[in-house]
């Protein structure tokens, strides 16, 4: 059976998180005298000179009504990667514990275990980029104490099978995290319904991709209330400082603009893979569930040199398991695709 306080690490399960200033005193007052901030103001905006709200509950009430899901399952990280390191210093064990990772996939899973020295195990997603159970099941033993998903994954593009994830959330009894930071242009649906099933799902998004906020730095953690108060005892008290805070607040009121972008994207992302699957550098077009195409090449090194003598910079990820002659192109604007068709073109002219 799964239990949440067998996976918590010994030393955060006895923690006194830091207490500040503002989780002492919550509310009004006239003056505030509690914090050492310079009650003189700042160079910027009168309230820069405050701390920010640790808990970040303006933002995640928000995020709360838009998610349909209680703040209390809501972790708020400098962006994901601050999760996705939060959830090994709360669950692993280093020199103990081991995680598994599917290859190709998002590499800061195994940096951020590198960083906790957490040992990494491999299950690489099988030819066709979906999830091979058998080497998954496989690399599990007693000490795994998490699985890394990511889908849509990066940098394949393709979503994973939800009844695949089902199954590894039924049999294994750590934590599976599933990484959605492109959900948004997926035509599947997310895994956040399955919480109330699943108390080992952990389900990441961000605002750096679909909400275009990728400077502001936030990234979401979904979970169980428990695994969330985890996560929350550890961080750093304002991980989220007070300018992304406001600013993210704005942005969650436009909806209506981010579906828009969304859909622009998804069909400059359809037009763009039937293009490149016609041109004749392309060996293969990978389907996509993202904002990203992963694209097969020929002689992948020179066109890529020839694309950034063109001024255009795509990500060469030839060297990912799976992934040799591949580039990893992000649908960019209408007018930035025409530019990428033309250097394509003119690829092909040179080679004549
Ligand atoms: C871009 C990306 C993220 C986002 O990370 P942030 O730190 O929130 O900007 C997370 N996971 C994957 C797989 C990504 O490609």
């Amino acid at each position: 059976m799964f239990d949440i306080n067998q996976l918590i690490r010994d030393n955060i399960r006895s923690l006194v998180s830091y207490s500040s200033a503002r989780d002492e005193f919550h509310g009004e007052a006239r003056v505030f005298l509690d914090a050492n901030e310079n009650s003189l103001g700042s160079p910027l905006m009168k309230w820069y000179n405050r701390y920010p709200d640790p808990h970040q509950s303006a933002l995640k009430e928000r995020l709360s009504a838009i998610k349909g899901i209680d703040s209390s399952h809501i972790f708020l990280g400098n962006g994901s990667d601050e999760a996705i390191d939060i959830l090994y210093r709360a669950f692993c064990t280093p020199g103990e514990h081991n995680v598994i990772v599917c290859p190709p996939t998002y590499g800061m899973y195994e940096v951020s275990a590198a960083i906790n020295d957490i040992t990494v195990r491999k299950a690489p997603l099988h030819a066709a980029f979906g999830i091979d159970l058998d080497a998954l099941e496989s690399a599990v033993d007693e000490q795994t104490r998490m699985i890394w998903l990511c889908s849509p994954n990066n940098p394949t593009g393709n979503s994973l099978q939800v009844t695949e994830i089902e199954t590894i959330l039924n049999n294994f009894h750590g934590l599976v995290v599933v990484d959605e930071a492109y959900i948004n242009f997926s035509r599947h649906r997310s895994l956040l319904p399955a919480l109330t099933e699943y108390p080992n799902l952990v389900v990441l998004q961000t605002l750096s991709k679909a909400w275009g906020l990728a400077s502001l730095r936030i990234g979401m953690a979904f979970a169980s209330a428990a695994i969330i108060d985890v996560m929350n005892r550890i961080k750093p008290p304002y991980n989220i400082n007070g300018a992304s805070q406001e600013l993210a607040l704005q942005a969650l009121e436009e909806v209506g603009q981010v579906n828009d972008m969304i859909r622009i994207i998804v069909s400059e992302r359809e037009r763009l893979a039937d293009v490149l699957s016609a041109h004749p550098a392309v060996i293969h077009v990978y389907p996509s569930d993202a904002n990203f195409l992963l694209a097969k090449v020929q002689q992948h090194r020179a066109l890529y040199q020839h694309l950034l003598d063109h001024g255009i910079v795509v990500r060469d990820r030839s060297t990912q398991h799976g992934c040799a002659g591949c580039l990893r192109i992000t649908v960019g604007t209408p007018a930035e695709n025409a530019l990428l068709m033309q250097a394509l073109d003119a690829w092909m002219e040179s080679q004549a």
